[in-house]
């Protein structure tokens, strides 16, 4: 069989499948974008003709990292709003952003952010920033797979947009976004929270998320304030407003969800819904330390995510999937209460399946498009190497990560982005800010 791409003899394959198959000394081979073999590194050699090789010695493979939740272009916000709860922080950065995020400078914070989560081995995010289109462009042309929408709220916002304004682009979008190419993603689309868009508004989301097979995401109960301000203006939570609108059996991607209460958890669960959990930002904001062990026995999906730079400062997840780990040990009093396995599953499969996108990204099987990550183990701080999972989540680090595929291409090579001069864009993203 003739391939693309063999990435030859890992140490390890970590499948990432619900079985958390482990493959010692096995290789993955990648044609026209996708996974067509995996298996042990004698066997495919024996099979494959390949037109590349990466050899993989003294390396973890696995699949590429989803973010959950993220806002890429507030890279350039990094460090603007310190030492303040989610009501502070979001005054200080609506400041910054009229300041600094005209669609030039979105899409330069995109391309800076999806070149951070490249080196780091996020493959796919799950974005959220108004001047959705510029933001795509930018992360798209550093070979992310990168999925945003129109950010709606009901009044007009940050971009000034009007209701109906908002409405006709996100009506653009499928359209835009299939111009635009890049890696496949789902059409998405944006409410930013409960709090800020009205129940009648959610369901026009709804109803335009129907038509188009496209998904949500929101922000739902990241802290108590959240839950008293919407429970003060819509006369319920959260969770309620987006049962009453329609938004909730679509299956929504709930980023946080700090704060839910038990009604909130069996309808979210019952639903079907995910929620991506972002300890980073929820410690750090002081919003509060989510009981993941409990959402998962609920039946709630959970996946991980950074959130901005301007709460989490920065787009690590690794960082995110070891907090998670300590965290939910931690809230359970418990040093079994999440294993390894579970964690890397949260941050690959169960992102994608939350994404739509469970049979197409999220594990190294045959048939799925090649989002890969290749770990270099040959470091003080992962030997000796008893188990990868355990290495993985704590004690690896996204400087481990030397190369990154997405879709079957080479997005890092030998820990350098290949479609991104670093130098010049970070020169710009220092001058896009001093202005
Ligand atoms: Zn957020």
């Amino acid at each position: 069989m003739r391939v693309d791409l063999l990435i030859d003899s890992a140490r390890f394959i970590l499948v990432c499948d619900d079985d958390a198959t482990v493959m010692p000394d096995a290789s993955v081979a990648v044609a026209d974008g996708r996974i067509v073999a995996v298996g042990p590194a004698a066997d495919l050699r024996a099979q494959v003709e390949a037109e590349r090789v990466i050899d993989a010695r003294g390396h973890i493979v696995m699949p590429g990292l989803v973010n959950l939740h993220t806002h890429l272009p507030m890279t350039l916000l990094r460090g603007v709003a310190e030492n303040v709860d989610l009501q502070g922080f979001l005054e200080l950065v609506w400041a910054e952003e009229a300041r600094v995020m005209d669609p030039a400078g979105v899409e330069l914070g995109a391309r800076l952010g999806a070149v951070e989560a490249l080196l780091g081995g996020t493959t796919t995010a799950l974005d959220m920033y108004f001047h959705h289109e510029a933001a795509h462009r930018g992360a798209v042309a550093a070979g992310l797979r990168h999925v945003i929408g129109p950010v709606f709220f009901s009044f007009p916002g940050p971009d000034g947009l009007s209701w109906d304004e908002r409405m006709a682009a996100a009506r653009a979008w499928p359209g835009q976004l299939a111009a635009i190419g890049g890696p496949v993603v789902p059409v998405a689309y944006m409410p930013h929270a409960p709090f800020t868009v009205e129940v009648d508004d959610l369901a026009q989301i709804a109803a335009l998320a129907r038509e188009s097979g496209g998904i949500i995401t929101t922000h739902t109960s990241e802290n108590d304030s959240e839950n008293a301000d919407t429970i003060a203006s819509r006369g319920m939570r959260p969770v309620a407003c987006l049962e009453e609108s329609g938004v909730l059996p679509l299956r929504p991607v709930l980023a946080h969800g700090v704060r839910l209460d038990e009604g909130d958890r069996s309808a979210v669960a019952a639903a079907g819904a995910s929620v991506a959990h972002c300890p980073g930002s929820n410690l750090k904001l002081a919003s509060g330390a989510t009981d993941i062990v409990g959402y998962r026995g609920d039946g709630i999906r959970v996946g991980l995510g950074t959130d901005g730079c301007s709460s989490s400062n920065d787009l690590d997840m690794f960082s995110v999937m070891r907090l998670s780990a300590n965290l939910a040990r931690l809230v359970n009093h418990d040093p079994a209460a999440i294993s390894a396995p579970d964690i890397v599953r949260m941050a690959t499969l169960e992102g994608a399946r939350a994404l739509g996108m469970g049979d197409v990204i999220g594990s190294v099987e045959v048939g799925k498009e090649a989002d890969l990550i290749v770990i270099d183990t040959a470091v003080p701080h992962l030997t000796p190497l008893h188990d990868p999972h355990t290495a993985v989540v704590f004690a690896a680090g996204r400087s481990d990560v030397r190369h990154v595929l997405v879709a079957g291409a080479l997005i890092v090579e030998d820990r350098r982005p290949v479609r991104v001069d670093v130098h010049s864009l970070l020169a710009e993203a220092e001058a896009r800010v001093a202005s």
